[in-house]
């Protein structure tokens, strides 16, 4: 690990100032980094992924811990609430009960007990030539995706070029379907935008960076809206072993019906799968005013699948997720929202 320095700010504005007037950088992964957990960002540092010149450890900052909120209102989850914190709130668990099941399918208690909101959505990517330190890929500066022509079971099928990492957050796609914004300070003060156009895809804006976050701005909110889906919703993650693991492919799903069953609004958002969230709005269009039916199910599947550009060694995928999102979508017909 590179040397390295620690500040602890107590206020929002003196973490900006501190990651505003950290040492010059060249290099993206030189820059300051604000710290929250540590459970992505160390194991980074370890492998000198990432090398900071300056640590802002945001945890000394009051007010950014707490849930408020409830399902008439919407919820405001401030950005150092850790993973735990979510799964076992009660008005989470009853109003927005994909939420919970998004923050329990996390690695494990111990890592929930540490790990944040703002952490999880804004960890890097798992894509093995990217962890690896000798593998100078496109992600760290070089000229090549390695997984486009390597080994690439874990890669993206949607959405990738030139680099094919997937977004490894379980709770972004599930707080894109529930239609949540984000908001974010920095020098020239907060913005909010929604979660939805936060993650950037390789092809868009810095190849190096997975989001819109500049390097002197963090996250310290997220808001979801109260909505007629969220006590409607469920995440379906598939992984390859029982015990934690990240999603090889996993569904964020919600859905509003009518009082004769037929679908008012979907939402569908798949995870894994894509180096963003991946919303499948075509998918989500041909549910609306049709009841769930084993053949709709099946056509939205099939729909939401339909752009999808498997590279030599994760075709799997696309049956994978389509059987997600059949499981999800029958048992949120069958829940008692
Ligand atoms: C063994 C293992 C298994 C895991 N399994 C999963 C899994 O199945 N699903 C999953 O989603 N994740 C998984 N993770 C990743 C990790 O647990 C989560 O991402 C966790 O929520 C990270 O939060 P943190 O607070 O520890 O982040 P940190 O490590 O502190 O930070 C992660 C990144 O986010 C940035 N950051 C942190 N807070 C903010 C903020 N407020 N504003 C702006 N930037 C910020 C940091 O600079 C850093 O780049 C796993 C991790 C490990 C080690």
């Amino acid at each position: 690990m590179k040397r390295f320095e620690w500040a602890n700010p107590t206020s929002v504005a003196e973490a900006i100032d501190l990651l505003r007037s950290a040492p010059p950088f060249e290099d993206p992964d030189e820059a300051a980094r604000p710290i929250a957990g540590g459970q992505d960002l160390l194991t980074t540092m370890k492998e000198y992924i990432q090398r900071p010149s300056r640590l802002v450890n945001l945890k000394n900052i009051r007010g950014l811990n707490r849930i408020e909120g409830d399902g008439r209102k919407g919820l405001r989850i401030g950005a150092l609430v850790t993973l735990s914190q979510i799964e076992e709130h009660p008005e989470i668990k009853r109003h927005f009960p994909g939420l919970a099941e998004a923050a329990h399918s996390i690695a494990s208690p111990q890592i929930r007990n540490l790990g944040t909101v703002g952490g999880n959505l804004c960890q890097r990517p798992r894509c093995w030539y990217y962890r690896l330190e000798e593998a100078v890929c496109l992600k760290k500066g070089g000229t090549q995706c390695f997984a486009a022509s390597g080994e690439n079971k874990y890669n993206a099928i949607l959405g990738g070029g030139p680099s094919y990492i997937v977004h490894p957050s379980d709770l972004a796609p599930m707080l894109v379907a529930l239609g949540a914004s984000v908001t974010i300070a920095g020098p020239d003060g907060n913005r909010t935008v929604p979660l939805e156009k936060f993650f950037t895809l390789p092809s868009e804006g810095s190849i190096r960076r997975e989001n819109i976050l500049r390097h002197d701005e963090i996250i310290t909110e997220i808001e979801v809206p109260a909505s007629r889906f969220a006590a409607r919703s469920t995440y379906l993650k598939f992984k390859e072993r029982a015990s934690f693991d990240f999603a090889l492919a996993s569904v964020a799903a919600a859905l509003e019906l009518s009082e004769d069953r037929t679908v008012r609004q979907a939402r569908l958002v798949l995870g894994g799968v894509a180096p963003t969230p991946w919303r499948v709005p075509k998918a989500e269009s041909f549910l609306t005013g049709k009841p769930i039916t084993a053949e709709n199910v099946a056509e939205a599947a099939k729909i939401a699948l339909e752009g999808a550009r498997p590279l030599a060694h994760n075709a799997y995928k696309i049956p994978l997720t389509q059987a997600l999102i059949r499981r999800a979508l029958h048992r949120l017909a069958e829940m008692n929202a």
